[in-house]
């Protein structure tokens, strides 16, 4: 099994799933099998069941860690959608006072066959929703969705919906594009009024 809750630079992680509908170029999937203090992130053979989730949140000390938890790991957490929902309700009961924050490719409409932006807000705190790149072409290129044309408009909408329904959203970007798009994404991120984070490509 393999870790499902990890640290990294001081937050805590947590891994509900290995799947995803995506394959961008810049994935930290690729460089290795662990994060931070994971000794991995690899499931063999299935992705965890709440059931598992939850032991492994029981066993964990959160202390220092309880003003915020991520939803990230090395998969898609809406992939898991049920489990990512039940874990996050199981979470706000045990730790009422943590933050949760959703690290997400914006596809989960898509993935999910059903509008899901209010349930997560209901669920959730914080949600960072991996923009990547300022057109459907591009991004296709980029992160090659398995829904093709149809995942960069979902993403937008998933963004406005999510900022409609009152929480924290925030787009971010890894610098592995040109200047021009880094600066055509922030020009998208103002026209819909949700701050663009752009991060570093590292390699670890
Ligand atoms: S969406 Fe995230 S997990 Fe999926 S391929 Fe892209 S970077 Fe990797």
């Amino acid at each position: 099994m393999a870790d499902i809750v990890y640290t990294f630079e001081n937050h805590v992680y947590l891994n509900i799933t290995n799947s995803c509908p995506c394959r961008c170029e810049f994935c930290i999937r690729k460089n290795g099998s662990g994060v931070g203090d994971a000794q991995t992130l690899w499931f063999s053979g299935h992705n965890p069941s709440f059931e598992e989730i939850k032991a492994e949140i029981n066993a964990f000390d959160f202390g220092k860690y309880a003003d915020e938890i991520i939803f990230c790991g090395y998969g898609e957490p809406t992939c898991a959608y049920d489990n990512l929902i039940r874990t996050a309700k199981y979470l706000k009961e045990k730790l009422p006072n943590c933050r949760l924050r959703l690290n997400t490719n914006g596809l989960s409409d898509l993935l999910n066959k059903k509008p899901t932006a209010k349930e997560i807000c209901d669920n959730l705190d914080i949600i960072s929703i991996s923009l990547n790149a300022p057109t459907s072409e591009k991004y296709e290129a980029l992160c090659h969705p398995s829904f093709k044309e149809k995942a960069f408009p979902a993403i937008l909408k998933f963004a406005e919906e999510c900022k409609k329904y009152g929480v924290s959203v925030k787009f971010s970007l890894v610098d592995v594009i040109s200047a021009e798009d880094i600066a055509e994404c922030q020009r998208l991120a103002d026209s819909m009024g949700i701050p663009l984070r752009v991060r570093e490509y590292t390699a670890d």
